[in-house]
């Protein structure tokens, strides 16, 4: 399985997929389940959908990551050919100067670019302590004229992406470009496979949603259209083993997926997800009986598309879950395999338990 998740991951980081631009992603995904023998449509907005029938008394479950990624969009056209752009998502302007990009024209037709970074023998001492903000930095494309950067056929409102790269670390730890939420894709995939064989379970709906690093609200017309009783979301979880992280919490790279008991989004979002106590207690009692590992994280600052979901119709009972993730957001992110085989297999066993007398009652879990 490791093997498995590892090749797919690897696949799907290198293949761009700004938010609203997901295509390549959808059709990689939707062939990767088609060789598992999945049938798959897809919405309007995009996103991706697979059903597995199942036990029509159980509650039904959507289970859904998204396909997109933060980035850019090229915003002006300097007359001597660097262009400016417009961030899309949640992008850490202190680690943008040096980065190479990506300007995706179509497949075969991409063309790279990197944002610059003012010469440092002309860097006076305070701006080498200042976090340029991205309205100033500029893109070199190599092109020295509008005319030619037009002729390449970039344009305002093309889409831009950190240059999709993959590293492989020491063991089963791995840097990439969009670990975010491509490796959540990758342990779906993981999921259906496993899912597919098994007798007793719940109708069970995969999805890969659309522009969460947008808005968050991609996934909201699936669920619409869906319907579904549960909602398990998985994204990354912010890894706070790390010298600048030891205070935020208690998540460790490579020991294991992680619940969010608690997020939140003040800044203008104004959501979060407290999950369904029904599915806090599904996957601890599942780690407990099956002697898996299962991390707690519990903070404010990270959203997903589950906020937007819980909402759906009369209320979806929703959990956000996923795998320790470290320099979230940055050009490359870090993940360790390992905790995407545990991931799976906790989510394999876990929804193997949702039947007909799995209740989602509120008065049942009264603290
Ligand atoms: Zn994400």
């Amino acid at each position: 399985m490791k093997d498995r998740l590892r090749r797919l991951l690897f696949d799907l980081m290198l293949i761009p997929g700004l938010s609203g631009y997901e295509g390549r992603v959808r059709r990689h995904l939707a062939n990767a389940l088609a060789d598992l023998g999945f049938a798959s449509r897809s919405d309007r907005l995009g996103n991706l959908i697979a059903t597995l029938e199942g036990d029509a008394d159980a509650p039904s479950v959507m289970l859904f990551a998204h396909m997109d990624q933060l980035g850019f969009v090229v915003r002006k056209i300097e007359p001597d050919g660097f262009v400016r752009v417009e961030r899309l998502g949640g992008v850490p302007e202190k680690a943008l100067p040096s980065q190479p990009v990506l300007f995706c024209l179509g497949e075969g037709r991409d063309r790279p670019g990197l944002i610059a970074n003012k010469s440092h023998h002309a860097t006076s001492p305070e701006e080498k302590y200042r976090v340029v903000p991205y309205a100033e930095l500029y893109i070199d494309t190599g092109l020295d004229n509008a005319e030619a950067v037009l002729a390449c056929g970039i344009d305002i409102g093309t889409p831009v992406v950190y240059a999709p790269k993959v590293v492989d670390l020491a063991g089963d730890r791995v840097a990439g470009t969009a670990i975010d939420d491509r490796a959540g894709c990758a342990v779906l995939v993981e999921v259906a496979r496993a899912l597919r064989k098994v007798k007793r379970r719940p109708t069970t709906h995969i999805v890969f949603s659309v522009q969460e690093e947008f808005n968050l609200r991609g996934a909201i017309t699936a669920a619409q259209m869906l319907a579904p009783d549960i909602a398990i979301q998985l994204d990354i979880m912010l890894a706070t083993d790390t010298p600048d992280l030891g205070q935020r919490g208690d998540v460790r790279l490579g020991e294991g997926p992680a619940m969010s008991l608690y997020s939140f989004h003040g800044r203008g979002t104004l959501n979060g997800t407290i999950p369904h106590p029904a599915l806090v207690a599904l996957f601890e009692d599942t780690a407990h009986q099956e002697d898996m590992t299962l991390q707690r994280s519990a903070h404010i600052g990270l959203l997903t598309d589950s906020s937007y979901v819980q909402l759906v119709n009369a209320g979806v009972a929703s959990i956000d879950f996923g795998f320790p993730t470290r320099y979230t957001h940055s050009s490359l992110e870090v993940c360790d395999l390992n905790d995407l085989v545990g991931l799976t297999g906790l989510l394999i066993k876990s929804i193997q338990r949702i039947n007909a007398d799995f209740s989602l009652d509120r008065d049942d879990f009264i603290l």
